[in-house]
């Protein structure tokens, strides 16, 4: 097999039949060995039946539909997905036909036009969504860059074509909190970054609320850079050091000057700052042990329901 299209749906019951239909377009005289791998992730609308009779339907095309048995996040559909995928490049796609399929022709170009390239990742140049989320999605870029040790491209999204090496890298990577942006930059590999536009989508809407937005780029912080961690014991100590520094200053005042200093508003504030200090940094702490919490309960990250064309060969 030399491609597979691994298309996570979430509630995407009008798209994903137009979606096979359009790569199938678009693919037809250009690439002929290629396998649908569909995840329906526990979406609660009919998109698993819409997948199962495009598997029924259509028995000359490779099509391999897993269903998880709940919502479990885009995050475990593509790591689902990239295990099932038995192509030589697997690339991950929307089912909301935002990321035209003809990309992903452009993608195959690239790759196979140089040798050392094992990653092919699409970019927004622009993003077609509101200033406010323009500038937040900015921010996080600038904050994780300076926090991680690994690079993360602004407007990278998880759109892009990996060789067998990568993939198999990425699926040796079964951590709980899985957040792909920083997984492919980790297992390193050559990147090469294409410029696209993405779409608007076809029919349902996004999945992304800004309050998942933000979680999610708490959850790459904490994934991907311990610095948070030492960012707390450094305004620990620093905040520990002004104290000490401020008594001195206050009792050397009434040795040497006879000054009392009144100090009631004083002492509040500070009683705040370091209470508030104090709950800062223990809630860092905890966002940390609260993903140990989780890893080491050792939970699956997903539970299959049902995989159609498990098996199947059909070419
Ligand atoms: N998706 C998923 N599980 C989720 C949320 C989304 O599999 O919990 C899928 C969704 O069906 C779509 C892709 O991930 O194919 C991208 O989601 P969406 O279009 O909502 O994100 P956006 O394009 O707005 O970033
Ligand atoms: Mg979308």
């Amino acid at each position: 097999m030399k491609l597979s299209l691994v298309v996570p749906c979430y509630n995407e019951e009008s798209n994903v039949l137009e979606f096979f239909n359009e790569v199938n377009n678009a693919f037809l005289c250009y690439v002929d060995d290629y396998e649908f791998v569909f995840v329906n992730d526990g979406s609660d609308d009919r998109t698993y039946r819409n997948l199962r009779v495009i598997y029924e339907t259509n028995t000359a095309y490779n099509i391999q539909v897993l269903s998880f048995s709940r919502n479990f996040g885009k995050e475990s559909a593509m790591y689902a997905g990239l295990k099932a995928a038995k192509g030589d490049y697997v690339c991950i796609i929307d089912a909301d036909l935002q990321q035209r399929p003809e990309i992903v022709l452009k993608m195959l170009d690239e790759m196979e036009a140089d040798p050392y390239i094992d990653c092919v990742a699409a970019y927004q140049e622009e993003r077609n969504e509101g200033a406010f989320l323009t500038k937040f999605k900015s921010a996080f870029y600038k904050i994780i860059n300076k926090l991680a040790e690994v690079d993360f491209v602004n407007g990278a999204s998880d759109f892009r074509l990996l060789n067998r090496k990568m993939v198999d890298a990425i699926i040796s990577m079964s951590e709980y909190h899985r957040f792909s942006k920083g997984i492919f930059s980790w297992v390193g590999f050559n990147t090469k970054y294409i410029p696209y536009e993405a779409e608007d989508r076809e029919y349902g809407e996004s999945k992304w609320s800004f309050l998942k937005l933000f979680k999610y780029a708490i959850d790459g912080i904490v994934a991907f850079s311990t610095l948070p961690l030492r960012l707390s014991t450094a305004t620990g100590f620093i905040t520990a050091s002004v104290s000490i520094i401020y008594l001195i200053a206050v009792v050397l005042q009434k040795l040497i000057k006879g000054i009392d200093v009144p100090g009631y508003a004083t002492i509040i504030v500070l009683i705040l700052f370091l209470g508030g200090m104090q709950l800062f940094c223990l809630g860092i702490l905890g966002e940390y042990l609260a993903k140990v919490y989780v890893q080491v309960k050792n939970r699956p990250l997903y539970i299959l329901k049902e995989h159609l064309g498990k098996n199947d060969e059909n070419d």
